[in-house]
């Protein structure tokens, strides 16, 4: 905690020796106190009451056996996950990963920002996260289907439309969230669309919920340019990933007039130097699940794939890292900063490691955290929960205008409150106090519970 605060200091402590092991939610959880010592200085009786203490430790934990058949006929067993983190501010509500990666630190890490992210938002959802260690990678759609069947036989006593919302992360996107659904309306015998979402348009989805994550980053660093009278016109743009976070944010900057010249999967990352025919990327990701050398295959000639080295090597004014957490380093900083970037903004959760945003923030280059700058996907989330509760449906426009809208106030509200704190321009400052206050305000009227 830089030395400030020996009371940060302690629970920082006591949260390394409660949860050993768990590096990631190390990260996320020093990343968030490193923020509050004014806070705490300003406001005591958070202190007093346990606030931080309680906000570190969820509220309950869910860790349960998913055994499943594949098409051989071999038993497979995964474990799932579900972490209800904070609900002070609504139902908890995030993501359900699969990925091999997929441990109790990661589910805690994502739970943990999620809980200051939905609370950015401005609308009434509490944090949690979950997921499993399944990797969806080469498997079928009928083994998709009986894992997801399998993981809801056990999860669906735990979520509900007034209790816990889940949706999509990696690894689980429409199909997914279709077979969750569709086993959570089998077990229960209720329509209850509010449950989950992400879900298809025909059956209580929200129109924009697809785009929603990597239009409200490109939507928050719009707002950012504003601050500097410029725009997106001319800006050459790097993203990396090619998921569905990664898709919509470059269809955003390409709407918007920037070219984005560079984006990334596991295999390596792409140069496009006439910029991203997204079209193709779509239908070699979205339609056919393939790889990026697929893309580069197709495209011809102006394309070509680096499978060593960097994408934050290529040059460029803004950068999204949009794949996963701690994919920009330090070194990836250096050469961002070398190369004159402007702004950073993090579509993915946590992708920047620590040391990469001091690199960057000292710098002077804008750096737009994931719990502010990716808020838009779990906001349009809210937004479907909205419209299944009135059991009404919105058109794309109104929807992604409201969109606009939170984004624009997010990234104000992280403004606002850096300049309070005397430190302007520090959206990571000011997205981590404005987060934490609200849930801290509903905790301290809850009392102790
Ligand atoms: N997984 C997304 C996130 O990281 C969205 C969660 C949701 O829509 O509930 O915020």
């Amino acid at each position: 905690m830089a030395g400030r605060d020996e009371k940060l200091q302690a629970i920082y402590e006591e949260v390394l020796s409660r949860n050993p092991g768990e590096t990631e939610f190390h990260q996320a959880v020093h990343e968030v106190l490193d923020s509050l010592g004014p806070v705490i200085a300003k406001h005591p009786t958070y202190a007093e009451a346990g606030i931080l203490q309680r906000m570190c430790e969820p509220e309950r934990q869910i860790i349960f056996r998913v055994p499943w058949m594949d098409d051989r006929g071999q038993v497979q067993i995964n474990r799932g996950f579900r972490v209800e983190f904070n609900s002070a501010l609504g139902p908890y509500k995030g993501g359900l990963r699969f990925h091999p990666s997929v441990y109790l630190g990661i589910v805690k890490f994502l739970g943990f920002e999620q809980i200051f992210k939905n609370s950015l938002t401005g609308l009434p959802i509490g944090g949690g996260k979950g997921g499993s260690d399944f990797d969806p990678k080469g498997r079928s759609d009928a083994e998709v289907m009986r894992f997801c069947q399998s993981f809801m036989t056990e999860l669906y006593r735990h979520i509900g439309e007034y209790t816990d919302v889940p949706a999509g992360d990696i690894g689980v996107g429409g199909r997914e969230i279709g077979y969750m659904f569709g086993q959570y309306k089998r077990i229960t015998n209720r329509y209850e669309s509010g449950v989950l979402t992400g879900k298809g348009i025909a059956w209580g989805g929200s129109q924009v919920r697809t785009e929603a994550t990597g239009y409200g980053t490109v939507f928050f660093v719009e707002s950012m340019l504003k601050t500097k009278g410029e725009g997106f016109e001319g800006k050459k743009v790097a993203v990396s990933g090619s998921g569905n976070v990664a898709i919509y944010a470059i269809e955003k900057v390409q709407q918007l007039g920037g070219k984005v010249i560079a984006c990334s999967d596991s295999s390596g990352f792409v140069v496009d130097e006439q910029g991203i025919d997204l079209d193709l990327l779509k239908l070699v990701k979205e339609v056919q699940r393939g790889r990026l050398a697929d893309y580069v295959k197709a495209r011809g000639a102006s394309a070509k794939l680096h499978s060593k080295g960097s994408i934050w090597a290529v040059p460029c004014d803004i950068a999204l890292p949009c794949a996963t957490q701690n994919e920009l380093n330090a070194a990836d900083a250096k050469s961002l900063i070398a190369n004159g970037c402007q702004i950073v903004a993090e579509g993915a959760n946590m992708p920047t490691t620590p040391d990469g945003v001091k690199l960057l923030t000292d710098a002077g280059v804008g750096f737009a955290p994931g719990k502010a700058a990716n808020a838009g996907g779990v906001a349009t989330s809210a937004l479907e929960m909205q419209q299944n509760a009135s059991r009404d449906s919105w058109g794309f426009e109104f929807t992604e205008q409201r969109l606009a809208t939170i984004m624009r106030s997010i990234h104000d509200r992280c403004l606002t409150t850096a300049d309070e704190y005397g430190k302007p321009g520090d959206y990571a400052l000011g997205a981590n106090i404005a987060g934490f206050t609200q849930v801290a305000d509903a905790m301290l009227a809850f009392g102790l519970v």
